[in-house]
């Protein structure tokens, strides 16, 4: 990775390393229920101490809001990390003043320990230039190992890369380079799957790719703006018909770009939003005004995946359709199956993540077969949009 500074530009032997890390994890009755994230970190922690380094762990955690919330703690997350690392971590109940430097003092190089959840600090979300500082004495270098909040310009995530010398951990350093590999430097041809509920949500990112890819495959409720504004009858279906308009515009703006784009030919209909409801498939030219369109019907699916087969880089965000109710999961399911099978055969490389994607792609078995998919909800959105992400920016060479 050229343009961001990594881990093995730093020299960590005997330094103080202050980690951001993301343990925003699931946690029921103060055990953690998932420790997806708490693997994520592993091979950042490993390689700082490893090369000598003292790794300090910053982190948020819940929605404190600034206040001390011994419910909001993260001495729990301390524990199950480590559980899973193996080694001890050591906790301190603050993440800033006394607490933090006398828990830092302790360490021999190659030990951990977690501060408190960096958010009982109201300095912390308001990225202040005091508390910056406050956890910047506590250190000599910064790794930033949370992308999933680098969208927010907080003290830790942000203020600090301005502090200290300042490099991206393994984990931000996948995320940057498969997301670099997918959409700033593909392989061509480049084709983006865009599904989920509204248009509204995902204006920015439908025109920055409009511009940036060579096939968009439009799905979900989504789609259905982009019918209407065609002329189509869309019966009770989810759609913004305030919208037509700026639907009409993001087609003619892919047109300008030459990019091409695929909508629904055929989909499934039923008159309930429910599961297993009594349902239809119809061209979209036969929608009736008592029906809704639940999922891309099965000549839709053939399309994509015939586009499938013609590119080498496939960015995914959205589900097909109403997948969490049979069978409006089909359209889903089959796209993402067919993305998987091409992934796995080196035809093309896959990306994906935001939102409910993740969700989605496990929903249908494939989420194994992406060649990355990213955890990181609303920073992979405002990445899809060609928005410069904070905590990113300030790694760059
Ligand atoms: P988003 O968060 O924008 O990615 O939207 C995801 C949601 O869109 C999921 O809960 C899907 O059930 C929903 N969705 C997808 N297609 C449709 C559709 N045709 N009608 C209603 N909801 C849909």
């Amino acid at each position: 990775m050229t343009g961001y500074r990594t881990l093995d530009d730093a020299d960590l032997a005997d330094k103080r390393v202050l980690v951001r890390v993301d343990l925003n994890v699931p946690m029921e009755s103060g055990r953690v229920t998932d420790d997806t994230r708490i693997q994520a970190i592993l091979p950042t922690i490993r390689a700082i101490t490893e090369k000598g380094g003292k790794a300090v762990l910053l982190a948020h955690f819940g929605r404190p809001k600034g206040q001390r919330d011994e419910s909001q703690s993260l001495a729990p997350v301390a524990k199950a990390l480590q559980d899973r690392l193996g080694t001890p971590v050591a906790f301190a109940s603050d993440c800033v003043g006394e607490a933090a430097a006398d828990a830092i003092s302790r360490l021999a190089c190659g030990q951990v320990v977690m501060l408190e959840n960096t958010r009982f600090h109201a300095g912390e979300e308001k990225n202040t230039r005091d508390f910056a500082e406050a956890l910047a004495c506590l250190g000599d270098v910064y790794v930033n190992d949370a992308f999933s909040a680098a969208h927010r310009a907080h003290a830790s995530t942000e203020g600090l890369a301005h502090l200290l010398p300042a490099f991206a951990g393994r984990s931000m350093q996948s995320e940057l380079d498969a997301l670099t590999q997918a959409l700033e430097a593909p392989e061509r041809p480049l084709l983006a799957v865009v599904g989920g509920a509204k248009v509204s949500t995902k204006l920015e990112l439908l025109g920055n790719l409009v511009r940036k890819v060579d096939v968009l495959v439009i799905g979900g409720g989504m789609a259905n703006t982009f019918l209407a504004a065609q002329g189509k009858k869309v019966g009770k279906s989810l759609c913004e018909h305030d919208l037509t308009g700026t639907a009409r515009e993001i087609l003619e703006k892919a047109a300008d770009a030459g990019c091409e784009i695929v909508l629904p030919i055929d989909v499934v209909v039923t008159k309930e939003f429910k599961a297993n409801a009594p349902h239809r498939v119809v061209s979209v030219d036969e929608v009736a005004d008592d029906e809704m369109i639940l999922d891309a019907g099965p000549n839709s699916v053939e399309h994509v995946k015939d586009k499938l087969n013609q590119v080498k880089t496939v960015v995914w965000n959205g589900p097909f359709g109403a997948f969490e109710m049979e069978p409006f999961d089909a359209a889903t399911n089959a796209v993402a199956q067919e993305v998987a099978a091409l992934t796995k055969a080196g035809r093309v490389r896959s990306v994906a993540g935001g939102g409910d994607t993740v969700a989605a792609l496990n929903h249908a078995g494939a989420g194994d077969g992406f060649t990355y998919v990213s955890t990181a909800g609303g920073a992979f959105l405002e990445w899809l949009e060609g928005k410069a992400l904070p905590g990113v920016e300030a790694l760059r060479r």
